[in-house]
């Protein structure tokens, strides 16, 4: 009979390694550092845990890995099996939920285990730098210490007061601190643990600033029904697994229903994941969020410097986070105490990652709840056709704010038509005077044009040269500001010329507006009012976005103009007028989501408009004033849009009534990518899944990007487990297909783009 490993030599460790590989690999613990001899067992490998940092050997060098399983055996030849360099870290990076979520992540979006895990943690801890966190003793207090009433420590009013300065500290207080502030801390620290009131915790300098504001937070508004009932029914869920989706009107008061949410979870003393789709939303909610709350929210984004992201990464880690607020990768942050998940702006696509690790965010943040056992809440006042699709058949609650809270009443759409009108700035005459009538009576007025640049066509009028990017099908934009010719789709630019490149002809012409010009143009057309414009461009310096909302929100700005920037989740409550100047290209665009996400912008642009006591108006110019998009969207707002788009999506079998995947691959040469993708197809057809159909390969949308020819080869089941079981046999076969030099290729689960 075969000997047991593990009874000679100890568990085998299983290890993913940094780097994009699918495999584990497994080793032995450590040798200890006295001796050469075999590795060790018992007291050293007592202190391994899944989800530690380890160096192993691997190759010919040293790698960084996560520890993701302790096994009992491994498939692999037993004496080749070496001892892991040491142990990076005295505690796991990550959870055992983290480390769940992450393997099942990694499972279902067929990306490498390595990848999938290193893109989850601060960047710093791809190399093998020790954690840099000088931890200090310190105390919180426990639920029963929260509870107390401090009359009944009145004979002992040193341990009355000192639990009270803990309590005014929920992310605790250093036992140092509390040493200079009491005499005889130390004794009284000792007592109030024994009761049960205090427990010892480690805390992290800095992770946890005194920022409280000092006698409980300032209350809330008072709840409208619509909004009561929301709490209560996801309060009623606390404690179990059940997903929602919160559909409200923008300024229905969904901040109010997760600030109320928070509170609860807060009060029975657990954690809540905030993730929102855009690091510019943060500010605003933070500090929404600090003003209501006794405890600041550990803010989590990849703006933050790398010292600041792993600080935070662990007072959440630690347990000391009430609320950490963050973007995508934030779904990754272990957090022991979880106890509810929010997702606001659940819709925005920003919520996919592009590259590299593509998982989806908002997808993932409920399969996190799911394996926690949490309610999770998805937000949004355009919800995603999939989301509504699960709420429409009853697998996700339906929570619904119809109306704006407080007095504000919701803005009029009007579409109007300017085929055949004179435009000035790209305005019609209506528009320009309704703008004027705003800004005379002190409201301000809020332009959207999904276009930055000066002008996005520069062309020679004698010869008909236009400047096209020399890497990518794609013409360039010309910056006046900048002085140049800038190709949006891969950052290549050239000087403006001054004659025609081809015949030297002097008479070169700009085609076109985009933000810059139209900035130019409406100084002109309205001197004296202030203007201000918001786009990636005039926001390049940090800080700056923040300002220029500033100025807006307080009133300096007359004008507001910019791209997709405004669109999001910024309130602007002096905005009376909004004039959505160009949205037709959108109506036309080839990607079936492409009509859901232009309905979904004139909402959110819409949105922004007459919050509070002022009414708004929104205009919408446009060339196709028939067309079926904008007509349903005008008569039963995003609710008639979304049904009638579901329709067609049923129709044609697209999401959510069937499940994707894209296979893209591209390279230096047109044929290269094209080949492997028929590869590709040949092997997925050998695998014989017939509830898959494959659809391709063809070329990209926008065939050369970056000097690289792209094609993509689309897959398509009505069955999410036949897609799966599919993706798993192809995508481990993929890599042994033969490949010319250069060729890159990326398989995307659930694409939200189909380019
Ligand atoms: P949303 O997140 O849906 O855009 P908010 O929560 O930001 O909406 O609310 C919009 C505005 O209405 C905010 O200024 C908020 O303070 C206010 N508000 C929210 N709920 C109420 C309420 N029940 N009564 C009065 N004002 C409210
Ligand atoms: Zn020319
Ligand atoms: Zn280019």
């Amino acid at each position: 009979m075969q000997q047991n490993p593990c009874e000679i030599c100890g568990p085998i460790l299983r290890v993913a390694i940094a780097a994009p590989l699918t495999e584990v690999f497994d080793y032995l613990p450590p040798r200890r550092p006295d001796e050469s001899g075999p590795a060790a067992s018992g007291e050293a490998a007592s202190k391994l845990m899944p989800g530690q940092r380890v160096l192993v050997p691997f190759g010919k060098g040293q790698r960084v890995g996560i520890l993701i399983e302790l096994a009992a055996t491994s498939d692999q030849d037993f004496a080749r099996l070496k001892p892991i360099g040491r142990l990076l870290d005295p505690h796991p990076v990550l959870g055992p939920d983290e480390l769940t979520l992450i393997r099942w992540a990694a499972d279902y979006y067929r990306q490498p285990i390595g990848e999938a895990l290193f893109s989850a943690l601060p960047a710093r801890l791809r190399r093998p730098n020790p954690l840099k966190l000088d931890c200090v003793a310190g105390v919180s207090a426990t639920l029963a210490g929260r509870a107390l009433d401090l009359q009944e420590l009145r004979r002992a009013p040193k341990q009355r007061d000192l639990l009270a300065a803990v309590r005014a500290a929920p992310q605790g207080l250093a036992i140092a601190d509390l040493s200079a502030r009491f005499g005889g801390a130390a004794a009284a620290v000792r007592n109030l643990c024994a009761r049960g009131l205090l427990e010892t915790t480690r805390l992290i300098p800095g992770g946890c600033r005194p920022e409280r504001v000092a006698a409980g937070a300032t209350p809330g508004p008072e709840l409208n029904a619509d909004q009561a009932a929301a709490v209560r029914e996801v309060k009623r869920a606390l404690g179990v697994f059940r997903p929602f989706l919160l559909e409200g009107v923008t300024g229905s008061g969904k901040t109010e229903v997760y600030i109320r949410l928070i509170e609860a979870v807060t009060a029975s003393g657990k954690q809540t994941l905030l993730i929102v789709p855009e690091i510019a939303l943060t500010p605003q909610l933070r500090e929404r969020l600090v003003g209501r709350l006794p405890d600041p929210p550990v803010v989590l984004h990849s703006a933050l410097g790398g010292a600041e992201r792993e600080r935070a990464w662990h007072t959440a880690a630690a347990g000391r986070a009430t609320v950490v607020l963050g973007t995508r990768s934030a779904v990754f942050v272990p957090m022991p105490r979880l106890g509810l998940v929010l997702v606001d702006e659940e819709h925005d696509p920003s919520l996919k990652q592009q590259e590299g690790f593509r998982y989806s965010a908002r997808d993932l943040a409920v399969r996190r709840a799911q394996l926690i056992g949490c309610p999770v809440v998805l937000g949004s006042a355009t919800p995603s056709l999939e989301t509504l699709s699960n709420a429409q058949t009853g697998r996700y609650g339906w929570l619904r704010l119809p109306q704006r809270a407080g007095s504000a009443c919701a803005p009029t759409i009007s579409l109007l038509d300017i085929r055949d009108q004179p435009l000035q700035a790209g305005l019609s005459g209506v528009l320009r005077e309704e703008m004027r009538a705003e800004i005379a009576v002190g409201n301000q007025v809020l332009l959207f044009l999904n276009r930055r640049g000066y002008a996005p066509v520069l062309t020679c009028h004698t010869c008909g040269w236009v400047g096209s990017c020399p890497h990518c099908d794609a013409r360039l934009t010309l910056h006046l500001g900048y002085r140049r010719l800038c190709c949006h789709h891969c950052g290549w630019f050239q000087p403006l010329p001054g004659r025609c490149p081809d015949c030297r002809g002097p008479d070169l012409r700009m085609l076109g507006r985009g933000t810059e010009r139209l900035d130019e143009e409406l100084r002109l057309l309205f001197p004296g009012v202030a203007i201000a414009r918001v786009d990636r461009d005039t926001t390049r310096r940090r800080g700056e976005l923040a300002r220029l909302l500033d100025a807006a929100r307080c009133g300096e700005v007359q004008i507001l103009l910019g791209t997709q920037m405004l669109a999001k989740g910024h309130h602007f409550p002096r905005v009376t007028l909004v004039g959505i100047l160009d949205l037709d290209q959108a109506l036309y665009a080839s990607d079936f989501r492409a009509p859901e996400r232009a309905a979904q912008m004139i909402i959110q642009v819409t949105g922004r408009a007459g919050r509070a006591e002022r009414p708004g108006r929104v205009v919408l110019q446009t060339r196709h004033p028939e067309h079926p998009l904008l007509q349903s969207l005008l008569r039963e707002g995003y609710s008639g849009f979304a049904r009638a788009a579901l329709a067609e999506r049923r129709a044609a079998e697209l999401p959510p009534f069937s499940h994707l995947a894209l296979l893209r691959a591209e390279a230096p040469s047109a044929e290269t990518p094209m080949e492997f993708l028929g590869r590709a197809r040949e092997l997925a057809q050998g695998l014989g899944e017939a509830q898959v159909q494959l659809l391709g390969p063809v070329p990209a949308p926008m065939e050369r990007r970056a000097g690289r020819h792209r094609a993509q080869l689309l897959v398509q089941s009505s069955q999410r487990p036949c897609l799966q079981r599919f993706l798993a046999r192809w995508s481990q076969a993929l890599p042994s297909l033969r490949r010319s030099k250069g060729l890159r290729w990326s398989l995307d689960v659930d694409p939200q783009d189909l380019y």
